[in-house]
């Protein structure tokens, strides 16, 4: 394409995504294709000639989008938001249009010092501690997703436990981590990665509403120091995956400075809700941390990927992930002036996500995300109020954000069925967990374009077809 040529069909391709979002509603919001469906309709072998952008896009229509399931639709409400919003499309589409490769300083200074701002403004943006600012010991640095922080964590906290030998030598001590029995997955895939071992994983029991007793994390940590191993991290969670509980920060953070071990926080979809000074509260202790995720690519109206890892001590970090070959030495670096953020995680290169969150958070303003998280979390309140007021469905657990996980009445199979025959209509699609072994239905509300609405019918939607299923 010559750029005459791109702008035209660019042009289109912006039409066709904007049409997308007026219909959206008009799509089953859960793929319906059964598997090997979307490949069989493709051909087995590549063209060995191009081929024009309208037989791109036509295919693009009728063999691909029935694979989709619709993230972007408001009645989307499965798992967690994985939102975005025109302003961080565009500058996505700026950003692949760049195509710059932002590695180090040097590679493109806007796109380091552009991301060191907009983690700043953000920092600032949710009132988080001075010391992950860029202005003081810590900083922050985008990465692809949550579960690549955690690993970069448990990296540095590795590094830092055995004074900055287990790089050298791999891991000699007995390291011992700790989570709760409600934290996600990726803490464990970064144990096993980061050659610690999942048996030196321990399990931290939950209270009742499924936060972690930092007494029995204490316990723990006494006896594993007994039996000679060394702990060394702790990861709290600000809204868990399956039910938002927020483990006490606080009280962790404190037994983590006593007993010195690294606290990181994962506040990977309710980490937006700090924007809001009333929720602010859910972060108490913070300032206790060494490191700290969220993910603006959930609930923060900014495309998928896009992670905020901060930490509190940028030393550490890059004494652990530094590296410099010959062909990336360079000035800039050895002046000692500049960020380089591949020394600040696991990858070398790196896209510049920065623009798309510098997009949003320009074009919404603070009040303007403030704004949608409160309509978010009202219309989960009020979806609450309704499940109270039924005689056949019952709350699990008060929301604390947007979360809102409840259950018929009638037992585990016939929720899975609910579930399954409200997705199988396409109107709404939401996904279950289980809580103290019991099946519970999720409601997670976060999508750009949900309205108060939009989950009435959805509420209506689920209690006539459990009506339905009763009487037959
Ligand atoms: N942590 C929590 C609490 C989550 O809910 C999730 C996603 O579901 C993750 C981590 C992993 O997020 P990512 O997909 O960004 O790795």
């Amino acid at each position: 394409l010559t750029p005459s040529q791109f702008r035209e069909e660019g042009k289109k391709i912006i039409d066709w995504i904007a049409d997308y979002y007026e219909k959206i509603e008009s799509y089953p919001v859960l793929s319906q294709v059964k598997p090997g469906e979307i490949k069989a309709g493709l051909p087995e072998n590549p063209p060995q000639k191009g081929e024009p952008f309208e037989h791109i896009i036509r295919d693009l229509d009728e063999k691909i989008m029935p694979g989709i399931t619709h993230w972007q639709s408001p009645n989307f409400y499965a798992y967690f938001p994985s939102n975005t919003s025109f302003p961080s499309i565009l500058g996505d589409l700026v950003s692949s249009g760049l195509g710059v490769q932002g590695m180090i300083w040097a590679t493109s200074p806007a796109a380091t010092e552009l991301e060191t701002r907009v983690l700043d403004w953000l920092a600032e943006m949710m009132d988080m501690p001075e010391k992950f600012r860029s202005t003081s010991t810590g900083g922050g640095v985008i990465q692809d997703t949550a579960s690549t922080s955690a690993l970069t964590a448990v990296i540095a906290a590795r590094e830092r436990a055995t004074k900055f030998r287990s790089n050298k030598t791999g891991v000699r001590e007995m390291l011992v981590a700790y989570v709760s029995s409600q934290t996600h997955s990726s803490l464990e895939k970064a144990i096993k990665m980061a050659g610690i071992g999942s048996e030196n994983l321990r399990l931290v029991e939950v209270d009742e509403q499924f936060s972690m007793r930092p007494d029995l994390l204490h316990e723990l940590i006494r006896e594993d120091k007994k039996k000679g191993f060394h702990p060394f991290f702790v990861c709290a969670t600000i809204g868990t995956t399956s039910s938002n509980a927020i483990d006490p920060v606080r009280k962790i953070g404190e037994i983590c400075k006593e007993e010195n071990c690294w606290l990181h926080v994962d506040a990977a979809m309710s980490g937006t809700a700090m924007l809001c000074p009333e929720f602010r509260y859910l972060k108490d202790g913070v300032e206790l941390a060494d490191s700290y995720s969220f993910n603006p690519h959930k609930w923060m109206f900014v495309n998928f990927d896009c992670n905020v890892f901060w930490v509190a001590n940028r030393e550490e970090l890059i004494s652990t992930f530094s590296i410099l070959p010959e062909y990336l030495r360079n000035k800039a670096t050895e002046s000692g002036e500049v960020f380089d953020y591949r020394d600040w995680h696991v990858q070398l290169g790196r896209r510049f996500r920065s623009l798309k969150l510098w997009f949003v958070i320009r074009h919404y303003g603070v009040e303007g995300l403030q704004f949608h998280i409160r309509k978010h979390v009202e219309i989960a309140q009020n979806f609450t109020r309704w499940v109270k007021d039924s005689n056949e469905f019952e709350m699990v657990v008060e929301p604390a954000l947007n979360l809102v996980c409840f259950r018929h009445k009638a037992g585990d199979d016939f929720n899975m069925a609910l579930m399954n025959a409200v997705n199988e209509t396409g109107k709404a699609f939401f996904t279950h967990t289980k809580l103290n072994g019991q099946v519970v239905l999720r409601m997670s509300i976060g999508q750009t374009y949900t309205e108060e609405e939009h989950v009435k019918q959805t509420w209506n939607l689920i209690q006539k077809t459990a009506g339905r299923m009763t009487q037959g």
